[in-house]
């Protein structure tokens, strides 16, 4: 019997969206008791999404809420609308009886299968490196007999957890038992999305760390570039869903 995995993935609209869902479903399709979270960026259901989740053959949830206008500038966080929606649905939709664990997968990241048996053991919130972060080939927590003692980045360290989104898992039932834990807009500075949510539930002397004392990288920060669509002068003439 196996916690269920809950993957949180914000996406939004843009020509690479299809592309990169279908690099994340290939790989959630190989993880055993899986349960994918959609939250679209945008005023409804998009038909592009829904129709690749229903054929996605993953077990799915599938939400929305757009990001204020206000908040899509440069510098701001991104899809902290989205994850509490996600947030919000697990504490509306399973109980104490559920077994599980929650992670935040943004859609261009890369994830290892392996990640996924890692994060499933964690009691209340795992943590392992990260690739291609900060600025570096890697950030990761520093272990010292089993306990996290310190941190390797190269970018902010004197946050309280100075750690990538793609970085921890949290057992579901920490998220039921801290409802009011959420990401923040207000008062939240550039890089503190991790830190202002892990405060509200864990402290450092806590975490469980995972991929072999973190030393090992099993999900990547990877960023796709944007896709030139110079030569788009003319309306494609068959209108085919990308
Ligand atoms: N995202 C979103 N709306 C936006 C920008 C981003 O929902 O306006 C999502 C995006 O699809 C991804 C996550 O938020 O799942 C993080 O965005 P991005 O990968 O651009 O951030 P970065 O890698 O720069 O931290
Ligand atoms: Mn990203």
């Amino acid at each position: 019997f196996l916690p269920t995995i809950y993957a949180i993935t914000p996406t939004y609209r843009r020509a690479v969206q299809k592309a990169e869902l279908t690099r994340l479903s290939n790989t959630f399709r190989l993880v055993p008791s899986f349960h994918w979270i959609v939250v679209e960026d945008s005023n409804a259901r998009t038909e592009l999404v829904s129709r690749f989740l229903a054929r996605s053959g993953l077990q799915y949830t599938h939400l929305y809420v757009p990001t204020p206008r206000r908040y899509k500038r440069p510098g701001m966080p991104r899809a902290t609308e989205q994850r509490n929606a996600a947030l919000g649905w697990l504490r509306t939709h399973r109980s104490p009886k559920d077994s599980g664990v929650v992670f935040f997968a943004d859609d261009d990241n890369t994830y290892s299968v392996e990640l996924f048996d890692e994060m499933r053991t964690t009691q209340r919130v795992s943590v392992w490196p990260v690739g291609l972060v900060g600025g570096r080939r890697y950030e990761r927590p520093l272990v010292d007999k089993g306990r996290v003692v310190g941190w390797y980045t190269g970018w902010k360290a004197n946050r309280p957890f100075p750690i990538d989104m793609a970085g921890f898992a949290v057992n579901l039932q920490v998220v039921l038992r801290s409802p009011r834990a959420l990401f923040k807009r207000l008062g939240s500075k550039p890089g503190m999305q991790e830190s202002d949510f892990l405060k509200q539930i864990t402290r450092v002397d806590e975490l469980e760390p995972r991929a072999a004392n973190c030393t090992q990288v099993l999900v990547w920060h990877t960023r796709t570039e944007k896709v030139n669509l110079g030569n788009e002068r003319w309306k494609d003439s068959v209108q085919i869903e990308v």
